[in-house]
């Protein structure tokens, strides 16, 4: 008899959208079938733990059949694709990013059926065609080279080298952290709020490999301009130019990341613009980049208010005084509200009439749900990756060892005066980087049992990497490790300079010399 193997499932949610029938599947097939909780990732996704093989079929065909899907939400190929969560009705640059999102979902999903003859027995899939124009753009063939045959016209036979991330956001908002991203689109309005078009980034990427200098981290470079009418087309030709260049020997060296660095921007732009046909226009000027996690309450600007509600670890559970799974289920279920998951692993309820607001809190209150003004700002800013042990490639502790470990950061700040203090902090259980801790300003990457590497000096933005601090440190030492660096901080830190800065302006030799003499109180 054949083992009771357990599988993972993610779902693709272009923008994190999630409409309510599919989130109250989710939430039963997660109690039939999972381990009794939904855990929102990094990518707007919801990942279901726990199924076993032979139940494999039937939980993806409820999915597909409640108008979700796990099609490109793994794999060689294009991933969920990702934009701000807000709906803000009023601000038409977040109505172009989610919707430009969704059909570039759509422009690179497979257009293979073996998706739905494999998981729905053929049984056509209840899911709205891509607009017109996606088709049109599909069946475009650029500069007549990027097409490989008609089954699979941006794929080609053999898919793409790696995985292939993409977003789109708003000027100034890097809610998606838009710089670890393979392909980054920024929506360029006019002074109406028309869409003109957009600045495009490419080359970010974060996994990497203990003890191999050929992986690393890398922020994406802008790349230049496109008019809002050949953003398809650019698109198409720079996952073209991934495809045809990638690295296919060597898995580790196969990310669109390398071949910007191993090429250059120039040679890079110069090879996509051969699949594009035309020249890209140099980058419209924009704001500069500030992370929001869009957490309370909040007007959508058309009369309705939505909700971002923190999920620590974006593990959606009933445990203990915490009933958030109830409390959504309930709301969801209650006033047929659609849901989007955050880029933060936190979920926002949509669409709320202002007369339902006092109910809905009501609901969270009653289920011990805190309020965004009673978190913590460490633990509100704080991402961990599932690692143990739920994920194979995990080689120790993330999203179960992190709430002990802001508890112990925050004494630590406390002991040291710095009570108000937060940063953003990050923890994987391995270099992969899925909760992207080399853009924290405190980040924690699993290197064997019970030790991280600590990366320091990103900005709280998630603007510029950081850097390996420590190999390898026990995590027992944390305090040792990290008292005379919040020492070092409280006493040379600039007006309002955040953690982050502070270890990047004033350099890890500076804060090796202190910590070597620091002797604690
Ligand atoms: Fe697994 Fe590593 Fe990703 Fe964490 S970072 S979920 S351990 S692959």
């Amino acid at each position: 008899q054949e083992k009771d193997y357990q599988f993972m499932l993610r779902t693709r949610n272009p923008g994190g959208y999630v409409p309510s029938q599919l989130y109250l599947a989710l939430d039963r097939l997660a109690d039939q079938y999972g381990n009794h909780t939904l855990r929102a990732t990094t990518r707007q996704g919801f990942q279901l733990h726990g199924v076993l093989k032979k139940n494999l079929k039937t939980v993806l065909a409820e999915v597909i059949r409640n108008l979700g899907s796990t099609l490109g939400a793994c794999g060689d190929l294009n991933r969920n694709v990702m934009a701000p969560p807000a709906p803000f009705k009023n601000r038409p640059e977040y109505q172009y990013a989610m919707e430009y999102a969704n059909n570039i979902a759509d422009l690179l999903t497979p257009q293979t059926g073996a998706y739905y003859e494999i998981w729905l027995d053929g049984e056509k899939a209840i899911s709205a065609e891509p607009k017109p124009e996606v088709m049109a753009a599909l069946r475009r063939n650029g500069n007549g080279t990027i097409f490989h045959n008609h089954e699979e016209p941006i794929y080609g036979n053999h898919y793409m080298p790696r995985k292939f991330k993409c977003c789109v956001t708003v000027p100034g908002d890097n809610s998606v952290d838009l710089f670890s991203q393979d392909v980054s689109l920024v929506v360029i309005t006019n002074e109406q709020g028309d869409l003109q078009g957009f600045n495009v980034y490419a080359g970010g990427g974060l996994g990497r490999t203990h003890n191999n200098e050929e992986t690393f981290a890398r922020i994406a470079d802008p790349i230049g301009y496109v008019e809002k009418t050949d953003v398809y087309d650019l698109v198409k030709a720079i996952v073209a130019t991934q495809r045809d260049y990638g690295d296919r020997y060597n898995r580790r060296h196969a990310r669109m990341k390398y071949l910007l660095h191993d090429w250059g921007v120039d040679k890079f732009r110069q090879t996509v613009e051969g699949y594009f046909g035309k020249s890209l226009q140099p980058m419209q000027p924009t704001l500069p980049f500030k992370y929001e996690d869009f957490l309370g309450w909040h007007e959508q600007g058309d009369g309705k208010l939505f909700l971002g509600i923190s999920v620590q670890n974006g593990r959606i559970k009933d445990e203990g005084t915490l009933q958030l799974k109830t409390a959504l289920r309930e709301i969801v279920e209650t006033y047929s509200l659609p849901m989007f998951l955050t880029p933060n692993h936190n979920v926002i309820v949509a669409e709320i009439d202002p007369a339902q607001k006092d109910a809905i809190q009501a609901i969270l209150d009653r289920c011990g749900v805190q309020k965004e003004t009673e978190i913590d700002p460490l633990v509100r800013y704080a991402m961990a990756c599932p690692a143990l042990p739920t994920c194979g490639l995990a080689v120790t502790e993330s999203e179960r060892a992190i709430p002990a470990i802001l508890n112990r950061l925050r004494l630590l700040l406390d002991k040291v005066g710095l009570p108000q203090e937060h940063f953003v902090t990050r923890m994987t259980g391995c270099p992969n980087g899925c909760a992207r801790p080399y853009l924290a300003e405190l980040g924690f990457v699993g290197q064997k049992p019970g030790c991280y590497q600590l990366w320091l000096g990103a900005d709280p933005n998630q603007t510029r990497l950081s850097e390996p601090y420590l190999d390898s440190m026990p995590i027992e030492n944390l305090e040792t490790t990290l008292e005379p660096l919040f020492v070092f901080f409280k006493q040379q830190r600039q007006p309002g300079e955040s953690f982050g800065d502070f270890c990047h302006r004033v350099g890890f030799e500076s804060l090796r010399n202190f910590a070597t003499t620091y002797v604690p109180e």
